[in-house]
């Protein structure tokens, strides 16, 4: 997709870089916790403050969580990779170094299709995945004279997942970030939280002329949200664009992200870019993985979302839309299959009637109430019974709206509500008949009308017998007994 000026066309070029926060109870190198939301300081170990003689030990499990990483994103982990220093000086940085890995990374390639709107793959490369430390925090705004430094999250083990410049648009890089983020929970190797910042994308975006060579990129450091990143990535590209139509060139710079007033500012230009003076790693041995290891791994892999999608539209013929919504969050889907199994029905339409209830009633409560799934009132198991009274025509789908809003706010099953409140759909033909023929006796007028021509009065008929029922008469019993009556 090109940008067309009056001057010709532009394609918009960006690659990503994102650090994501490796779920583990310590951290990389040290036994420290790496639990969010601690007092200050308080999960810091001699390893995480730099106090000279000691040294790393890596953290298995970390190690395990990245391989898992690289396997669930097609990649390749190779057998041998080195870890090495990134030289700077930060105060939050009490080393005065990163241990990351430059040279040879633990992942190399792989990939994420994304899916267009046309049903149509666009594959999206990776470049590489490899572990490093993440920096401690510096706080500013506690003091006007003072500044206090936060080492918890010094340490902590982090992914750096870099992609191939072959996103094109603000769309792709949303859609990118999703699936990415989707496929960390499932593998449940990050919990991809962006604003408690344990997945953090720094974004690069050149254009240039289609058929010529890439053009010079900026950088967007640090956006927090992906929707922030969609009108970073659009105000980047108008600003180019601008540029480059001016006759100017795109500097090569990092660039901040002003989420007030949704632009991007210059962080620092490529003149005064650091030199991180990077070298192996002298206290860490090389990180050797024997194959048995990787292929261990391999098969703790779950399904993951694109091809549980694609299971459940072939096993229920369920449309795209509701596949997808249905398998975005591991726990959706999770729902989803334990009520379908509580049904045991077999049926495609009873999997999109309950498809349907998932993401139409269920999503709505949940929202309304600020809810994710596994803190719903309502439990798969008696969802799947609602589902089961509607489909055996206990109740009616409307008399249901209402159930499932009782089972929300009073959190009983769907049979006490119905069974309580004496909801059960009235499907015998002699009761509802005897409420049709008190509407058409209350409303001679309108069923001679009716007979002169007025069909549309059929409608008003219906509503009325509903009325005197109380919604609970069976709608196909209760039509076609109107139809018989007015035809006499
Ligand atoms: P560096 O080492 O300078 O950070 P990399 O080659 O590692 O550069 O690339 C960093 C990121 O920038 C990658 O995500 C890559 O896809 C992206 N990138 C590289 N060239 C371009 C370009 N011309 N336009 C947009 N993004 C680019
Ligand atoms: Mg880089």
């Amino acid at each position: 997709m090109y940008i067309e000026t009056s001057t010709g066309n532009w394609e918009v070029v960006i690659g990503l870089e994102i650090h994501a926060q490796i779920i583990s109870n310590s951290k990389l190198f040290s036994s420290a916790s790496t639990k969010f939301g601690a007092n200050p300081n308080e999960n810091v170990s001699y390893i995480d403050a730099a106090l000279p003689g000691v040294l790393p030990v890596i953290n298995s499990y970390c190690v395990d969580q990245a391989i898992k990483t690289g396997l669930g994103l097609n990649a390749t982990v190779n057998n041998i990779s080195f870890f090495d220093r990134k030289n700077y000086f930060y105060a939050d940085l009490p080393q005065g170094y990163q241990i990351t890995q430059f040279f040879h990374p633990i992942v190399s390639g792989g990939y994420i299709d994304l899916e267009k709107e046309d049903g149509t793959l666009h594959r999206i490369n990776l470049e590489r995945i490899h572990i490093e430390q993440d920096a401690g925090k510096s706080i500013h705004d506690q003091s006007p004279t003072k500044s206090f430094i936060d080492l918890n999250r010094a340490g902590v083990a982090l992914m750096e997942i870099v992609t191939k410049p072959d996103m094109r648009s603000a769309e792709e890089v949303t859609l990118f970030l999703q699936k990415l983020r989707s496929i960390l929970r499932y593998l449940k190797t990050c919990d991809g939280n962006m604003d408690e910042g344990s997945m953090r994308a720094d974004v690069n975006i050149s254009l240039h002329r289609p058929g010529t060579p890439y053009g010079t990129r900026a950088e967007i450091k640090n956006v927090n949200s992906i929707k922030f990143m969609a009108i970073a990535v659009n105000y980047e590209i108008e600003r180019q664009i601008n540029i480059l139509e001016n006759g100017g060139e795109v500097e090569q710079e990092t660039r901040l992200f002003d989420s007030v007033r949704g632009i991007t500012k210059t962080m620092r230009s490529k003149e005064d870019a650091q030199d991180y003076r990077y070298f192996p790693e002298p206290d860490l041995p090389p990180l050797i993985l024997e194959q048995s290891r990787i292929d261990a791994i391999k098969n703790t892999i779950p399904e993951l979302p694109d091809a549980k999608a694609r299971r459940l539209q072939k096993e229920y013929d369920l449309p795209k839309y509701d596949t997808t919504l249905i398998s975005e969050e591991i726990e959706i889907a999770d729902f989803y299959e334990s009520a379908l199994k509580s049904i045991n029905s077999g049926s495609n339409e009873v999997a999109k009637l309950l498809a349907n209830w998932l993401l139409g009633d269920l999503f709505a409560l949940l929202n309304k109430n600020n809810k994710n799934i596994t803190e719903s009132n309502i439990s798969a198991q008696n969802l799947a019974e609602l589902i089961i009274l509607i489909k055996d025509n206990v109740i009616s789908g409307k008399i249901a709206k209402e159930v499932i809003e009782l089972m929300w706010n009073e959190k009983k099953s769907a049979k006490e509500i119905v069974e309580e409140k004496g909801l059960k759909q009235i499907t015998s033909p002699e009761e509802i008949k005897i409420s049709l023929k008190e509407v058409l006796e209350e409303h001679k007028d309108k069923v001679l009308e009716y007979k002169s021509g007025k069909d549309k009065l059929f409608g008003f008929f219906v509503g009325q017998a509903m009325k005197k029922t109380k919604g609970k008469a069976n709608p196909k019993i209760l039509n076609d007994i109107l139809k018989e009556l007015l035809s006499e």
